[in-house]
């Protein structure tokens, strides 16, 4: 008798994340998972990107969204293309899911693809989607203790992007306990202190990805 086991399912997403990077490796495509708790600004930061880059790069845009297709919405009008997946109630993207939207991508076509995870601080960071590089944001408005409490997202990123910088006078958020924490977790992360509504910080956003695009 064999039971199931979590692991299974883990290991069968990752051969299907793997396949995903070959791809995405083969056409020269610059992919980055995007991850935050519902609310950090995900899909603001993808329109000032998108806005910012599109002259540059072509890109592409996975939406993970429990339900609704606003999101992509907002993406088109940015001037991007883009691709929503609904869940059904899953907290998470998992490599089956991509695989799905895959098939309505132009991979040949995109130098640059973002996919936006579902709302979440914890399983997002689990699955590996067959990215480059996870990013994550946090917004000031979450706190400070989010690192401690949820170590696995600020482990795994490669960088973190702390958002809505513009509200630090009215809340309780103490930003160098956030980088000194998430620094302990993981002393390879790079942090960029954002505010989308006033634009501070985005170019060092947008120079990261810059410097990390394969094909100019
Ligand atoms: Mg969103
Ligand atoms: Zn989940």
């Amino acid at each position: 008798l064999k039971i199931p086991v979590v692991r299974d399912i883990l290991e069968a997403n990752d051969r299907i994340a793997n396949e995903h990077r070959g791809l995405f490796q083969k056409n020269s495509l610059l992919v980055v998972n995007l991850m935050s708790s519902p609310g950090a600004g995900k899909t603001t930061l993808l329109e000032n990107t998108i806005g910012h880059l599109k002259e540059k790069m072509r890109i592409g845009v996975i939406e993970g969204d429990i339900q609704t297709s606003a999101d992509a919405e907002r993406i088109l009008g940015a001037g991007a293309s883009a691709v929503q997946i609904n869940t059904d109630g899953a907290c998470h993207l998992d490599a089956n899911m991509i695989r799905a939207a895959l098939a309505a991508i132009n991979i040949e076509e995109t130098d640059l693809m973002f996919i936006e995870n579902v709302g979440n601080l914890v399983c997002p960071a689990e699955f590996d989607l067959g990215e480059d590089h996870k990013v994550m944001i946090l917004s000031v408005t979450e706190g400070d203790d989010k690192p401690e409490k949820y170590p696995l997202m600020f482990h795994e990123a490669s960088v973190l992007l702390i958002n809505k910088i513009d509200l630090l006078p009215y809340v309780d958020c103490n930003v160098s306990k956030i980088r000194e924490a998430v620094l302990k977790i993981n002393p390879h992360i790079k942090i960029f202190e954002i505010s989308c509504q006033t634009k501070e910080g985005l170019d060092n956003w947008f120079q990261w990805i810059l410097d990390h695009i394969k094909r100019r």
